[in-house]
């Protein structure tokens, strides 16, 4: 029987319409590529960890050269132009970061004696998987398909990288760059949806996934069957807790920033805010007021603050938990409902208060511009409700000193916290921090540890005396 190839149409964020379509990549397709590229990694591997850094610092080279093309496709991948400018001149810093530590990230570790036995002696080596297999999110397309594919193609392993169906023209303009820069034998693109996500995982040695917790279950589950590890990078419900001491004004600030920056569509994104009784009258106020002088990068691109939702259907998910909390009492305060212009889906930046957590707006992942903001009475009770949560991603406080909101975050169940600012997992990638509770499983992605997360220890055991002969063991 002859297979047709799925041919995926891909809508533009902007005007609501399809204006572009990918071929999604089958399982023997997939399975093609990954051959492809496991046939060159003795050679990648063999370049050493300079010879890969000054491959890595070419791409970097190749990518800034063609920085406007790619910019331009991602900037209709995600219908905004400074983020999707800063995202691929971020990669390229990456690049050229993790190639600057490469003289520090192998010790190439001498024999050690045997304690127990002395006549013993073992060395290890850090082997690279062979093929790790990267799978991403529509949100930050480029910088989520690199963040881990960077650090795995600097220990040797080579990558295999399914970007988001939603957002893959950024994809098709990288490939021709990734050739220019002689890559194309250990680092390439595979298009499709879930399925093509799908037949990845047999076909890899490793998954780093970033994406939902749904999808992540699914490929946590894939990686078991395939006994391969998997790196998950989940979803979110960032809290963050104001104290009495804060300054209201820089709290509302930041508040505002972490949780619209980017339509609210990062997983690291401020998503309930707990303020004490006394000032809460007082923060909503400043903060509605900040919220409304945001604006839409609509009409023009490069005027305004956030942009469209990027995927359409997430502005559906956005506006009923919304409503769900209207009817259960909470008062929409600013923005709150989806607005149509040019085709695209907008929400402008929405504080909500009166909220509780029998609401979803307060305990699932919103992923949009929203601010519900409730009112606490002891810091016990704030620290309840931020733990009060399926998700562990990471959170906030904003307190009278770096020393006191510490000692809040030091109770805080999540594996970052922002101190006096927040969401700054976003903007600093260099502290190593894994998600706790459903945001994700495996080791951090941030930090050197991000590097060492591909190999694996193979050990060396030499014997410095003779043999061991059966007479050793013998009974009698
Ligand atoms: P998603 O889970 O719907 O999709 C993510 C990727 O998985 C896509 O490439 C998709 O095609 C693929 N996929 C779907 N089904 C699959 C399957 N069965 N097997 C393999 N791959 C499959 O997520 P999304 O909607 O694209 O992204 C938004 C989510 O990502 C949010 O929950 C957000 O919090 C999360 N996220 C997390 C982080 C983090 O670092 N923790 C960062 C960004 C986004």
């Amino acid at each position: 029987m002859t297979k047709h190839p799925r041919t995926l149409p891909v809508v533009n964020p902007r005007t609501g319409e399809p204006d572009y379509e990918i071929v999604a990549m089958d399982a023997d397709a997939v399975a093609a590529e990954a051959r492809r590229l496991r046939d060159a990694q003795t050679k990648w591997r063999a370049l050493g960890i300079e010879g890969r850094a000054d491959a890595m610092r070419g791409l970097a080279d190749a990518l800034e050269r063609h920085a406007d093309s790619v910019a331009a496709a991602l900037e209709i991948d995600t219908g905004r132009r400074k983020l999707a400018r800063s995202e691929v001149l971020g990669v390229i810093g990456s690049m050229r970061g993790w190639a600057a530590l490469a003289p520090t990230l192998i010790d190439e570790p001498d024999w050690v004696q045997g304690r127990a036995k002395p006549n013993f002696k073992h060395q290890t080596e850090l082997v690279p998987y062979q093929l790790v297999g990267v799978i991403s999110p529509w949100n930050f397309p480029i910088t989520l398909s690199f963040i881990d594919a960077i650090p795995a193609m600097m220990a040797g392993a080579c990558a295999l990288i399914k970007p988001s169906e939603v957002t893959p023209r950024f994809a098709d303009a990288l490939a021709p760059v990734i050739t220019e820069a002689g890559m194309a034998d250990r680092l390439s693109f595979v298009q499709g949806d879930g399925l093509t996500g799908a037949a990845l995982i047999p076909n890899i040695d490793c998954v780093c996934f970033t994406g939902s917790v749904a999808t992540g279950r699914k490929v946590a589950l894939a990686a078991a069957e395939n006994l391969i590890p998997a790196n998950l990078e989940l979803g979110g419900k960032d809290p963050l807790i104001v104290t009495a001491s804060a300054d209201m004004d820089a709290a509302s600030t930041l508040a505002l920033r972490a949780s619209v920056l980017a339509t609210g569509q990062a997983c690291q994104s401020i998503e309930r805010v707990y303020v004490p009784r006394n000032y809460y009258e007082n923060f909503i106020s400043q903060l509605t007021d900040k919220a409304k002088n945001i604006s839409f990068n609509f009409p023009d691109i490069s005027l305004g603050d956030i942009g469209p939702f990027i995927f359409y259907k997430q502005a559906a998910i956005v506006s009923g938990q919304i409503d769900a909390a209207k009817a259960h009492g909470a008062t929409v305060l600013s923005g709150g409902t989806i607005e149509r212009h040019g085709g695209g889906y907008w929400m402008a930046p929405t504080v909500i208060r009166d909220v509780t957590h029998d609401m979803d707006i307060m305990r699932e992942e919103t992923f949009g511009p929203v601010i519900p903001v409730m009112a606490y009475d002891t810091i016990e009770e704030a620290i309840a409700l931020a733990n009060d949560t399926v998700f562990g991603l990471s959170g906030a406080v904003f307190a009278g000193s770096v020393e006191e909101a510490k000692a809040i975050g030091q109770q805080i169940d999540a594996g970052a916290i922002s101190l006096m600012d927040g969401a700054l997992t976003g903007q600093y990638f260099e502290a190593p921090k894994q998600s706790f509770k459903a945001s994700g499983l495996g080791g951090s992605r941030m930090g050197i540890e991000g590097f060492r997360r591909f190999f694996r220890q193979k050990a060396y055991i030499a014997n410095t005396t003779c043999p061991l002969t059966m007479k050793d063991f013998s009974e009698g």
